[in-house]
């Protein structure tokens, strides 16, 4: 028997103005499943997430969480505590120490990790009592993705999550990835790395114009889009 879908989006629309920043998005995500969103920027991947977080009021279709469908601007918090968010390193506030970030994720969640846990998973605990802002490039990614999980998720969304890392922070956060995946954790990860979306992902969606123009498992998608311009980073 196949599990129910964890996240179930349909013929989702959203625009602002004259953009069509969705055009019809549907998708679907199961428990233990890693989807990623592959597209150029602009394409809808953070006006998409947005939109199944409840952060936006979308202009028609349906989004269900847990089975349960959900209002298009606000999320139970019931629904709330088992999402996990990876925050753009421009959202966290610069002044709290790398401690008190992981406190006050904790905070947030009935049923939460340590900050000790948060701060293993980050690989910072000797740099707890660094200011958020004294961090590198790597270590605030590393330190946003632990928050991430601060209450123990069920679906958890990565917005491009190894943006400015290393290759050997990559390829630690992929694992801990994996790691998530084998305990049944169903994650969303958008991405401008088609090798850190085949290598991490069950499928992989590419969205363009605000439209899903390819859906399927990395093998399926190799073959599909050989050839076409549509992974690279557009400044
Ligand atoms: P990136 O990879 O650069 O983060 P993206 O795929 O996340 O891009 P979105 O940020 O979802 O793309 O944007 C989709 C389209 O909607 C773009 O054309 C963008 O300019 C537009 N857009 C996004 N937010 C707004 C807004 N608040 N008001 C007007 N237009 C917006």
């Amino acid at each position: 028997l196949a599990s129910q879908p964890v996240l179930q989006v349909n013929h989702l629309y959203k625009r602002y103005g004259r953009t069509h920043a969705l055009q019809g998005v549907s998708l679907e995500v199961a428990a233990g499943e890693v989807l990623a969103i592959l597209g150029p920027n602009g394409a809808g991947k953070t006006t998409l997430i947005a939109a199944i977080l409840g952060l936006l009021r979308t202009d028609s279709g349906s989004i269900s969480l847990f089975s349960e469908l959900q209002q298009s601007n606000t999320r139970e918090a019931s629904v709330k505590q088992r999402l996990g968010v990876m925050m753009q390193i421009g959202s966290a506030s610069a002044n709290l120490t790398v401690a008190e970030q992981c406190d006050l994720f904790s905070s947030y969640y009935t049923n939460s990790k340590t900050v000790t846990e948060l701060l293993t998973i980050a690989g910072l605990t000797e740099q707890a009592n660094q200011r958020f802002s004294r961090l590198s490039g790597g270590q605030k990614q590393r330190l946003l993705f632990a928050l991430a999980l601060a209450g123990k998720p069920d679906l958890l969304f990565l917005d491009e999550p190894t943006l400015g890392m290393d290759v050997e922070a990559r390829r630690a956060l992929w694992q801990h990835i994996a790691s998530l995946k084998a305990a049944g954790v169903a994650v969303v990860l958008t991405t401008h790395y088609l090798e850190e979306a085949e290598h991490l992902a069950d499928r992989i969606a590419v969205l363009q114009h605000g439209k899903i123009i390819a859906l399927g498992s990395p093998a399926q998608l190799t073959a599909q889009i050989s050839g076409k311009q549509i992974f690279c980073k557009s400044s």
